[in-house]
């Protein structure tokens, strides 16, 4: 017997699990499609302009790296709130809103979690069906039980929006729903407004906790059309999470870069709420990195550097919808005898494109081209370049 002797193997993540076979296939004709990263036309990860910029002028600066305040840089926290709730919000004038800086949206879904479960240990978090893999684990990992709620309806490529309002009806108060804002990761298949505002009146009214993640705000419509969820459940003057990330957005995966805000009723609130957050982080890693949250800021809070990286968030929205039309053109003049047409009006990085897991399966060990079991693929790793390729296969697979 040793400590360890008894540690079981613990699963594999089924995604980096999928990596791993993509870089050891030898074939140079291989694609994934698997991994949630924007690439560029080149294939590339790309290093925007504006982050470039803002990182010279930091090192420049030659700043020292003191310890940032536990809820992370403060001009960085009401940037965020301004892109979550619109420059002129009456909530932030208000001071109902709490914002910390975070690790990534992951890590800001951690605190918001931990908090939560200080706040209502008995809880339910209920997540979409299918929902990013990660939700789950984490609230399961912070105590909670978690179900999930009907959304994604493959027969329409649609959501099962009465099943999901049902499903809401029938939760206890203080259950807590989680919501992807906008760019539902992995369907694609986002809410309309209509629905939304019909979400938000069913939450208000059964007093429900809506968390909203929101990590790919930019990559649907726009910056302020991709935070109407956001508002609308602030315009209700509903208490809510969101946890948000420029993990995409900024192309800054590796830095963690995100936040958590809360939505409270008063400043008082507001006060209280903030020292618990503070509570959680202070007992969890003390306190935020520095680099990635003061190029975020500085980007922010400069107007010339701003418009430079709305531009090239623009050229990563609109390379992504071209290649959604591209790839459904490219299926319907490669003959395949399925429509492909929904590809195109989903948004964001993902797209459930309804292979099976045999066709996946088929994908890989024929064209060497990797997605995700459940027929996940990642538009925003298709290019000028492997397109033709992929929209062959996959005609090829399907008939
Ligand atoms: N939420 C969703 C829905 C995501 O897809 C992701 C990342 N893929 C995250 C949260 C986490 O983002 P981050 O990498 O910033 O932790």
């Amino acid at each position: 017997m040793t400590l360890f002797s008894a540690v079981e193997l613990a699963p594999r993540d089924p995604i980096l699990g999928l990596n791993d076979a993509f870089n050891a296939d030898a074939r140079p004709s291989k694609v994934n499609l698997g991994v949630g990263v924007y690439t560029n036309d080149a294939g590339r990860i790309p290093l925007l302009r504006a982050v470039s910029e803002a990182e010279k002028a930091r090192v420049a600066a030659a700043t020292p790296r003191g310890y940032l305040p536990i809820e992370g840089i403060a001009a960085y926290d009401q940037a965020v709130q301004s892109m979550l709730f619109g420059n002129d919000s009456a909530l932030i004038k208000a001071h109902r809103i709490v914002t910390v800086q975070a690790l990534g949206g992951t890590g800001a879904l951690k605190i918001g979690a931990d908090f939560l479960k200080r706040l209502n240990p008995s809880a339910q978090v209920a997540i979409s069906d299918p929902s990013w893999e990660n939700h789950r684990a984490l609230f399961e990992g912070a105590g909670f039980a978690v179900v999930n709620y009907p959304y994604y309806e493959s027969a329409t490529h649609g959501v099962a929006f009465d099943a999901l309002i049902a499903a809401f009806e029938s939760y206890a108060r203080g259950t807590i729903v989680v919501l992807h804002a906008c760019c539902h990761n992995p369907t694609g298949v986002d809410l309309t407004t209509e629905q939304w505002r019909k979400v938000v009146e069913v939450v208000a009214a059964r007093g429900l906790v809506p968390f909203l993640d929101i990590a790919y705000q930019g990559f649907g419509d726009g910056i302020d059309a991709d935070a109407a969820a956001v508002r609308l459940f602030a315009d209700a003057g509903v208490s809510a999470f969101v946890s948000s990330s420029f993990s995409k957005s900024f192309s800054l995966y590796g830095e963690r870069v995100g936040a958590l805000s809360i939505v409270t009723q008063s400043a008082d609130e507001s006060k209280h709420v903030l020292s618990q957050l503070k509570r959680v982080i202070r007992t969890n890693y003390s306190t935020p990195p520095t680099h990635g949250g003061m190029i975020v800021s500085a980007i922010l809070n400069d107007s010339a550097l701003r418009a430079m990286w709305e531009e090239e968030l623009g050229e990563m929205r609109t390379r992504i919808r071209t290649m959604r039309t591209s790839l459904v053109e490219k299926l319907r003049a490669a003959g395949a005898r399925r429509d492909f047409g929904f590809v195109s009006a989903q948004r964001g990085m993902f797209s459930y494109s309804g292979l099976s897991a045999q066709q996946v399966d088929r994908l890989r060990e024929e064209f060497g081209i990797y997605a995700v079991g459940t027929g996940r693929i990642c538009v925003a790793a298709l290019n000028t370049r492997n397109i033709d390729a992929v929209a062959a296969a996959i005609a090829a697979v399907i008939d």
